[in-house]
Formats: structure tokens, sequence, C-alpha cells
């Protein structure tokens, strides 16, 4: 199997925030990526932009390093390195000064699409959106992609996204969320749509409860300041965990096109009830015997924030009625893996003795590692020995289903840069939907600070606080496994 590699038209993208962490672990390596995957047009250009002082030759060799410390290099040419870097320019710019600006925007006076890419931190948003337009580079074929966090709470969004509109269209203004990019994301809306199997099914009357997890093993030492302002509801739920059950959740679209799909989202978060004191658990690490607990972590003897958090919500409409959905995630637990687990209801009568076993299908759509998807089935215990039931998984992992060409499947970053410069907002958050989650979480976090909520602790390699395994079992039900 042939993965297609559509070209895109000429294109500069700058990246300001060039010599951050996420233009080089990230940025930096997708676009090269895509460059020896041939959809690099010749005459596109990469423009690195930051207050750090290098000359063009001097960024270049930046980026060379950066390729080789994150980059997927093994194997390539030399020649090919070199002609990558041949498209990479670099300009010393400060967002909220007037240095650079004359200069990146001789750069930018020709007439292909130009796509800005604010990779840095969100303080600087808004100086970056008023010089682009102050220096004449908002034109209409432009476009911005904005990285997370978008705001804080509902509040500071709205400021937000007022504040880039008043310079851009809401077409022009690309949210980037990097986990709508992945590939298991978006077979989700192939499975779902098409398939006449699963979308008859898919709603309360065959669905038992749907599970969200988004399990890491890593603590949050190097960037613990900025996380104990979040926490795990801001940083994790908020975005990603939203967008992951908008589009378990959402009706199906009538075009696959970036509006139609968004407005089934956004119906989606505005049917989510608000969240009551006992149907969430917020969690902080502890320490192990060679890692630090969370308080070290972020420097703090007193912090606050959840390092894990898992909670219950209801979608309040005709389909989704009393099913609910369970999401968790959290930082140092036993595993880092990722996945949706849809559980079907049981058959509503067993012709089998009880000595059979009574069992349930899942549908798991795995995220990381080995993104794929499973359906379990129940057949018949293979051999003699009567008619007993056991459940065996209809696996369609990429790597062995689509067979070298999936081990080669396009990191979120590199589909999602791509999609900016085709212009295609569908894998990218409306304005809408950012302050509607935001309208939906609030009211949370202000409920336990309200009540003045600790949270609890649990031990680092565990699967978070016992009351998040509670949670669950006061329904009848239990968490998946958290395994890789
Ligand atoms: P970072 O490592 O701190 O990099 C920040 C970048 O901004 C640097 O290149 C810095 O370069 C530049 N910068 C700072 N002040 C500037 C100014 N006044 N004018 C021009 N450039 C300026 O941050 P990061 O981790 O790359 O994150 C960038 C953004 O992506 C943030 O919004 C972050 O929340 C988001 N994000 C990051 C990750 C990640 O994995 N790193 C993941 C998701 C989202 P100079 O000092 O040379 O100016």
């Amino acid at each position: 199997m042939v993965s297609r590699t559509i070209p895109v038209e000429e294109f500069d993208l700058v990246i300001f925030g060039a010599t951050g962490d996420l233009a080089q672990r990230k940025i930096l390596p997708s676009l090269f990526r895509r460059f020896c995957a041939g959809q690099m047009p010749e005459g596109a250009r990469v423009i690195g932009a930051a207050r750090s002082e290098h000359d063009t030759k001097g960024y270049r060799a930046f980026v060379r390093a950066a390729l080789k410390e994150h980059g997927d290099t093994a194997g390539v040419k030399p020649a090919d390195f070199t002609a990558f870097l041949e498209q990479i320019e670099y300009v010393t710019l400060d967002a909220k000064g007037a240095a650079g600006w004359k200069e990146l925007k001789a750069l930018c006076d020709r007439d292909v699409v130009h796509a800005f890419y604010f990779s840095v931190g969100p303080s600087l948003f808004e100086d970056l959106a008023k010089r682009l337009h102050k220096h004449g580079l908002a034109g209409e074929e432009c476009r911005i992609v904005v990285e997370k966090p978008f705001g804080r709470d509902l509040e500071s969004a709205r400021a937000l996204n007022a504040a880039l509109r008043t310079h851009f269209d809401e077409g022009q203004i690309y949210r980037i969320d990097h986990y709508l990019g992945k590939e298991t994301v978006q077979n989700l809306m192939a499975v779902r749509f098409g398939n006449m199997l699963f979308e008859p099914l898919w709603n309360s009357q065959y669905i038992d409860h749907i599970q969200i997890t988004v399990a890491e093993t890593v603590g949050v030492a190097g960037r613990g300041e900025y996380y104990d302002r979040a926490g795990a509801m801001r940083d994790m739920v908020q975005n990603h965990i939203m967008q992951l059950l908008c589009l378990i959740a959402m009706e199906p679209p009538a075009r696959f096109e970036p509006d139609a799909v968004r407005d089934e989202k956004l119906k989606v978060i505005r049917a989510l009830e608000p969240v009551a004191p006992d149907e969430l658990v917020r969690g902080q690490y502890e320490a192990g015997d060679d890692t630090p607990g969370y308080a070290e972590d972020v420097g703090e003897a007193e912090a606050s924030s959840e390092s894990f958090i898992a909670l219950k919500a209801h979608i309040s409409n005709w389909r989704w009625a009393g099913t609910p959905f369970y999401m968790r995630t959290g930082k140092r637990l036993k595993e880092r893996a990722s996945e949706i687990a849809v559980v079907f209801k049981d058959t509503p009568h067993s012709i089998f003795d009880e000595d059979a076993g009574r069992h349930r299908n899942i549908l798991t759509i795995r995220l990381q590692p080995n993104e794929g998807i499973e359906l379990g089935v129940t057949i018949k215990e293979p051999g003699p020995g009567g008619m007993r039931l056991i459940d065996v998984p209809l696996d369609m992992s990429f790597a062995e289903a689509l067979g070298p060409e999936a081990g080669d499947v396009a990191d979120a970053y590199e589909r999602l840069i791509m999609d900016v410069i085709r212009g295609n907002q569908t894998l990218f958050m409306r304005d809408d939907e950012v302050e509607a989650a935001w309208g939906w979480t609030d009211p949370i976090i202000a409920g336990w600070q309200e009540r003045g909520d600790a949270p609890l602790t649990y031990a680092p390699g565990s699967s978070g606080p016992h009351d998040a395994l509670m949670l669950m079992h006061q329904d009848g039900r239990r968490w998946r496994e958290i395994k890789a």
C-alpha cells in the first residue's frame, strides 16, 4: 500500500519562536519529513523568527542540530539535508518591539500563501497579531497558527479571540490541538461514518458507557510552574480530551467539511451537563523511591493543582441520555497509554449456560502507543469441553494492517501544518468551540475552589487515587487497565 502525498502550493511559513522547544522537537522535524516525502515545493520557505541573534547560516546550523537530535534522519542523504536547509531563512525579531519586522516584511513580499506559526508563550499572541497587521503582513491569503493554551478560562479565551479577530477573520485563525492530527483520531471518524456496522449501534440503547484515558508516566518537572497554574483540567481535559469526546459523541456531519464538522462538535459541548462534586476525583502524585513528588516538581510546598483528574460526564441529548462518559488523565501513572474504549451493553438475553460466562463487545481506539483500533468479540473457546465463551480481539493495528507504510504514519504536526497551507480548518478548533469548552470547564474548577477541595494523593506508577476507581465501581463498572 502506498501513501499518497498531495502537493501543496508554494508557501512561506514563518515560525515565531523558532529557537524554542516546540520548534526544535516538533515543527522543524515535521517540516523536514514533509520535505523528504516530496511535499514541500521547491519555492517554499521556512522563516524562523525569534529574538536570538542568528544570521541565516547560523540558524541553518541550529536547525541541522535540532533535526539530528529530534528528527527522523536515519538514512537521509546529506544532499536532502542541504536542500532542505537551503529553504530556511531567519530573522532576528522581537514580538514586543520594532526590531526585525521590516526585514520580515521584505522577506515575505511575494505572492504565495503565508502562514505565521505562533510558537511562543500565549502572552505574545496578541502582540504578534497586532504587529503582523501593522506591518502589512495580515493580508487575506495569510493564516495564523495559534498554539495551546488558548486562554485559561472563558473570559481570557473570549478576550484572546476578540484580540485576534481585530486583525484576522475566523477563517484565517488555526487553533491547533495536535490530538486532532493523530491518524487514529481521524480514523475514528472513518470507522464511525464510513461503515454501516457501527453507526446504528452508536447510542445509549446499545452502548453502556465510554471511557477515555490519557495516561503519562512523566511528571511535571521542567514545566512545574506553568503546570501548577493550569492543572490537568486546563492542560488536558478542556482541550485534548474534550476534542476526543466530541468526535466520539457528535452526530454525523452532512459533509466532511470544516464548519459542518465543527458545528456538530460544538453541539456536543453545549449538551454537556455540569459535573457534580461526587462525579470527579483529583489527585497529586507522591514521591517515589527515585522520583520527586508533585509539590517538589512544581517547587512549592503548597502546590494546589491536580496532576490527575477523573470525571464522569453526561451528554444531555437524544443519542446519549443514560450513557456516561468517564474520562481520566494523569502524570506519573503506571504506563504511557491513551485510548478511548466504547463499551457495549450485554446481550439482552443469554442463550448459553451461566458456566459459559457473559462477555461484552468493546471497541478500543488506541492513540498511543501503537495507534490502532480493536474490536473485542465473543466466540466459543476452541476445542471440546462444551460451550465456553471467550473474548478475542479483531485488531486493526495500523502497523500490521497497512504494511510498512503504516510505520510511516505522519506525525500529527506534519498533517496539521500541511492542512494550514492547504487552508483546511477541519482539524482546528473554532472560536465558539473553545469558548464553549471553557464555559463547561470553568464552573467545575470554580466548584472545587469554592469547596476548598484539595487533591488526593496517589502513588507514582499507580492508576491514580483509589477514589478514581470507586468513581466507576459505585456504578458497577470498572476502568480498563492502563497498559501500553
Ligand atoms: P519555549 O521553548 O520557551 O520557546 C519560546 C520561543 O519564543 C523561543 O524561540 C523564544 O526565542 C521566543 N520568544 C520569546 N520571547 C520573544 C519575543 N519577545 N519575541 C520573539 N520571540 C520570542 O516555548 P515552547 O515550549 O517552544 O512553546 C511555545 C508555545 O507552544 C507555547 O505557547 C506553548 O504553550 C506551546 N506548546 C508547547 C509544547 C511543547 O511541547 N514544547 C506543546 C504544546 C504547546 P528567543 O528567546 O530567542 O526570543
